[in-house]
């Protein structure tokens, strides 16, 4: 049994390293990503040297084995994945790469909802009051991307704290320009006041948000019943997807790595098996992983 350590709220080098050694794998990358992106791809590690934090990124693996080499020698804190490139990074800055593609990417976290949080419990948290806001968030995302795009390899991921992460890997996405990945977010998560949204795109928020399965059966002529959708609506609009913008457009992005584990909380960040169902307290940490 171990103990988180007090002085920094990072994972202490022997528990990581028992991680590392007996039960980290790539499984759970390789069910993202196509495995013969690998040997291209961009890895970046969070290490801890002579009691200081460093990144260090633009590394890359001609084989898994390799990749399960460097962190057993390492023990880096956190391990994240990015884009591919020709040739492969090999400590070269990726800047003077061909860049060949990345997963399309959508981050949600609930510190973005901050002040339509309602259990009054504060910034750094979760709680299962809170977490349908991000849970709610994604459903839609997911819907939205189905139906409208038509993409259909989607798989959402916990981020490790207090957020998800859809990766979309259809084969058409990979190449997307950073204009073509805004254009996506913003058809699901409008900036602005205006929101002129076809019907059926308005329908699916006020059934995901508001809790309202079907309008026809809601006399919107009648005066008292148009009031009450306009305040669902309000009340809708707020919930409305609030994605990280700049993790979606940034295709040099680096991501967690799904199988690894964050370090100011120690759990496992990992594919959500069901989403509706799905809360933080299901994942292990890494102190429950090891002992
Ligand atoms: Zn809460």
């Amino acid at each position: 049994m171990f103990l988180r350590s007090e002085w920094s709220g990072l994972i202490p080098s022997e528990v990581l390293e028992k991680f590392y050694r007996n039960i980290f794998s790539l499984a759970q990358l390789f069910r993202i990503i196509d495995p013969n992106t690998f040997s291209h791809r961009e890895f970046g590690f969070l290490l801890i040297r002579d009691n200081k934090e460093i990144f260090t990124r633009n590394k890359s693996f001609d084989v898994p084995e390799h990749l399960l080499q460097y962190v057993r020698a390492e023990i880096p804190q956190g391990i994240m994945i990015g884009g591919i490139y020709d040739p492969p990074p090999r400590g070269k800055s990726i800047t003077q790469l061909k860049w060949l593609g990345h997963e399309l990417i959508f981050d949600l976290d609930l510190t973005d909802y901050d002040d339509i949080r309602t259990c009054g419990k504060g910034k750094e948290h979760v709680c299962p009051k809170c977490w349908p806001l991000v849970r709610d968030a994604a459903i839609f995302i997911d819907e939205t991307l189905r139906e409208d795009f038509g993409f259909q390899k989607i798989t959402w991921v916990f981020s490790g704290r207090r957020g998800l992460h859809a990766w979309i890997t259809d084969p058409e996405v990979m190449a997307l320009s950073e204009d073509a990945r805004d254009a996506v977010v913003e058809w699901i998560s409008p900036q602005g006041e205006k929101l002129l949204r076809p019907f059926y795109w308005q329908e699916r928020a006020l059934r995901i948000f508001g809790g309202i399965e079907s309008l026809d059966r809601i006399n919107i002529t009648n005066i008292i019943a148009k009031k009450k959708i306009a305040e669902i609506w309000e009340n809708v609009r707020k919930k409305l997807p609030r994605i990280d913008r700049q993790v979606t457009i940034d295709i040099n992005r680096l991501l967690r790595m799904p199988g690894s584990i964050h370090p100011a909380t120690g759990r496992l960040v990992t594919i959500i098996k069901d989403l509706q169902t799905f809360y933080v307290d299901e994942v292990p940490t890494i102190y429950e992983l090891v002992s």
